[in-house]
């Protein structure tokens, strides 16, 4: 077998996100696909001859990002959820767009929380269609690694008819977390928020047993929570994770620190809005009463992150791309807005990274160490003090040369 390519990365700065300060003058050498030294440039030692060297000086090496609320099959855009029911033929080139995207902009690993469900043509079975994305994916290392949760679980009445799977009592919740598991799924999307939004769509007994038989199959249970009652059951009955959490109050910050229930933000989606107030003509976005909802919704929206911060809640951060309205390379836009929230910029960075690994219960995603994969990337400027410097790529290890923009 022939030897894997040496690349040394010289004389580079390090941004590991434990902590606000960078590592100056670090090399990193690469063997194929992995990590096999990491030393100051002032001692790299004896380089064996094949070794390619990237001049790495004035750029900061930065661990592969998890994007931890995504839809991998959606484009995104102001117009996210028409998209949602074009063919899915075109929603699998959709993905392979997003994958291109997702790996230009430094993030490895990401989380889907839900897609479409479609005929596979192989077996003429329904189901959803980042399952055969994953599956594709698996097979190709410049592709990003993405965990699945099947199709959105929600009461009728919430979302669109024909884009998720209905449940209206627990007997039905619990037959629609059968059905994604068997398909194949990682995880489970339950949809928290109720036709009425002070109003949970399901009991905690009913969420618990779908919990409970979940972490029997090695699965874990995540929430879409928009509003305080939904979170409040979901809290209760004991999920992993809350996407969203635009409503929480500080009881529920507290119970979800004690109970280690991630909160994963998704707080670039009012920044996202707000930029169509300027670039569409749309009367939810672009008039003064839906200017001042969203307004108040992301004034709570963040308000909440902070009471979590504060609490001790673990966060990973999302872009919710496709499913809400921003793009698949848009994750930077989040550390930032966790930043607006009150973390410092290293721990909104480890939000992005390390923390979203934890989320995935993927030891190596998010974290870059000797003898670990080559799961990291090259921006110009610090982010562990500046989230902007994460907009400003100028490599990606795993992926191909030619590949960079
Ligand atoms: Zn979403």
């Amino acid at each position: 077998m022939a030897r894997p390519r040496l690349t040394l990365y010289r004389d580079a700065a390090l941004a590991e996100a434990r902590g606000p300060s960078l590592q100056k003058g670090v090399s990193v050498l690469v063997a194929g696909r992995r990590i096999v030294a990491m030393r100051p440039t002032s001692d790299e030692g004896i380089l064996p001859p094949e070794v390619r060297v990237i001049d790495a000086g004035g750029s900061t090496i930065v661990p592969g990002m998890v994007d931890a609320h995504s839809h991998v099959t959606l484009p995104g855009g102001s117009h996210w959820i028409d998209r949602g029911f074009d063919p899915p033929e075109e929603l699998l080139d959709v993905a392979e767009r997003n994958g291109d995207l997702l790996g230009r902009a430094g993030v490895r690993w990401a989380r889907d929380v839900g897609s479409p469900a479609a005929v596979d043509p192989r077996d003429g079975k329904k189901r959803a269609l980042a399952l055969r994305v994953r599956e594709r994916w698996s097979r190709d290392s410049t592709r990003p690694q993405i965990r699945v949760a099947g199709t959105w679980i929600a009461h009728s009445g919430v979302l669109q008819p024909g884009l998720d799977i209905e449940a209206d009592d627990g007997p039905a919740l619990l037959a629609a977390a059968k059905v994604q598991l068997d398909d194949g799924a990682d995880l489970l999307k339950l949809y928290l928020d109720g036709p009425k939004k002070e109003e949970a769509p399901w009991s905690a007994e009913d969420v618990r047993a779908v919990v409970e038989f979940a972490h029997g199959r090695g699965a874990k249970v995540t929430a879409h929570s928009g509003f305080l009652a939904g979170a409040r059951v979901g809290i209760d009955a004991g999920v992993d994770s809350l996407e969203h959490g635009f409503e929480l109050d500080s009881e529920a910050v507290a119970a979800m620190a004690r109970q280690g229930t991630f909160l994963v933000s998704t707080l670039a989606i009012f920044r996202s809005w707000a930029s169509f107030s300027q670039t569409t003509t749309i009367p939810r976005f672009a008039g003064d009463e839906g200017k001042e909802r969203m307004a108040r919704r992301r004034e709570r929206a963040i308000e909440s992150v902070r009471l979590a911060y504060r609490a001790g809640v673990r966060i990973a951060a999302g872009t919710d791309f496709g499913g809400g309205s921003l793009r698949a390379n848009h994750l930077a836009w989040e550390v930032e807005s966790l930043v607006e929230a009150g973390l410092k910029p290293w721990e909104a960075l480890a939000s992005a990274t390390i923390q979203g690994g934890e989320l995935l219960d993927e030891p190596d995603a998010g974290r870059i160490f000797e003898g670990g994969p080559a799961d990291f990337f090259l921006v110009h400027g610090d982010p562990l003090s500046d989230p902007t410097s994460l907009w400003r790529v100028w490599r990606v290890a795993w992926l191909p040369d030619s590949f960079i923009p």
